[in-house]
């Protein structure tokens, strides 16, 4: 009997979002670098990727490289957070190519993939201003590059990249884009040669190349979220692009078991307090509505505003750890207990529900 609550993992809807992002972007001389994370890297979704066209692996922890290392699958693997010096000597055997930002860090690289007779590939990055990882300052960047390409015999400058829209909610426009092509061409002319990477960002650099404004030289994207969520991406549901509807919303979906449906009162009774996050809440007195109780929680899934319920009428009111409230009073279908509801899932839904080891993953 299945078990609940179960997470849907649909490797055909899966597949076909993938194959439109790797389109979008092979037509403008770009290649995907997958990023797995958010699925806690599943292997079986880095195959997807594969068969979908993209050229790297990649992930932000080590863990999910490993696990693809160890399945056997044969595609360059990308470390894509700064690597803590702590995780070399693994960061050597197990990728070909690291995101880096720290001349210290690159030493001791150097070093380490010297003793295991490697040759490490790095893609330095650029802040431009959303300030998280990389060089702010393009001087310092540039030595460092130039550093990295005379003095070391065992990490190899593959290029530059950048990160926008993360911590700083910079937007990824023309002009920035623009401006990382022209740090790799100050680079090329300091070392004498061309660049093979330029990595332009993540999901959200898809706007300038919705917009056919991506500058030639920016060659690679390392997306995660769009393949996933598809028009449940921000890049839809705050920007507004339609071209996101091109792709499913229900590749990674999660089934939920009703535990209890019950018609209640909307305002709570007794003197109010805190709710089991210690938040003070307003209530609205909607007279006595029908509900469901459903056997799952915030443990889960984290937020309510990233689970939508596939029940026409139904709206999620609230949750604690381990229980969702439903406001079903306005759904035709009549619920009983025992009944299993779907939702459709935002990025830091699939975050947390892959990460979830009390979440059955069930792959079709
Ligand atoms: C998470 C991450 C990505 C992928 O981001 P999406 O929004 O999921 O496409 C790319 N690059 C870096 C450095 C990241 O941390």
């Amino acid at each position: 009997m299945k078990k609940y609550p179960a997470l849907i993992v649909n490797h055909e809807l899966l597949k076909e979002n993938m194959r439109q992002v790797v389109s979008w972007c092979n037509e403008v001389g770009i290649d995907v670098a997958g990023v797995i994370k958010v699925t806690n890297g599943m292997t079986s979704v880095a195959e997807d990727y594969i068969e979908s066209g993209a050229k790297w692996v990649a992930s932000s922890r080590i863990e999910h490289l490993i696990r693809v290392k160890e399945a056997g699958i044969d595609i360059p693997k990308l470390m894509i957070r700064i690597p803590m010096i702590s995780e070399l000597d693994t960061l050597i055997e197990v990728c070909e190519y690291s995101l880096q930002s720290e001349l210290r860090t690159l030493k001791e690289l150097n070093i380490k993939a010297r003793e295991a007779g490697k040759l490490h590939k790095v893609i330095l990055m650029a802040d431009l201003g959303d300030l998280r990882e990389g060089f702010i300052d393009v001087d310092e960047l540039i030595a460092v590059a130039e550093y990295v390409d005379k003095e070391m015999d065992s990490v190899h400058l593959a290029g530059i990249g950048t990160n926008l829209g993360c911590y700083g909610s910079v937007i990824p426009t023309k002009d920035k884009m623009n401006q990382l092509v022209t740090y790799a061409k100050r680079i090329e002319q300091a070392i004498g040669r061309k660049l093979e990477i330029i990595s332009g960002g993540a999901t959200t650099s898809l706007l300038p190349l919705f917009d056919g404004e991506m500058p030639d030289g920016i060659n690679m994207l390392r997306i995660g979220c769009a393949s996933f969520t598809g028009p449940l991406d921000d890049i839809r549901t705050c920007y507004g692009r339609t071209e996101m509807d091109a792709l499913h919303d229900d590749s990674i979906t999660l089934e939920a078991e009703v535990i209890e449906a019950k018609i209640k009162p909307t305002h709570p009774i007794g003197e109010l307090g805190v709710d089991a996050f210690g938040q003070r809440r307003k209530y609205i007195d909607r007279g006595n509505r029908k509900r469901a109780v459903m056997a799952l929680g915030r443990a889960d899934y984290g937020d309510i505003g990233d689970i939508i319920p596939q029940l026409e009428g139904a709206e999620v009111i609230g949750a604690s750890g381990d229980h969702t409230i439903l406001d079903i009073e306005d759904c035709k279908e009549h619920i009983v207990v025992g009944d299993i509801i779907r939702f459709k899932l935002k990025y830091s839904a699939i975050l947390n529900l892959t990460g979830s080891e009390n979440v059955k993953k069930y792959e079709i």
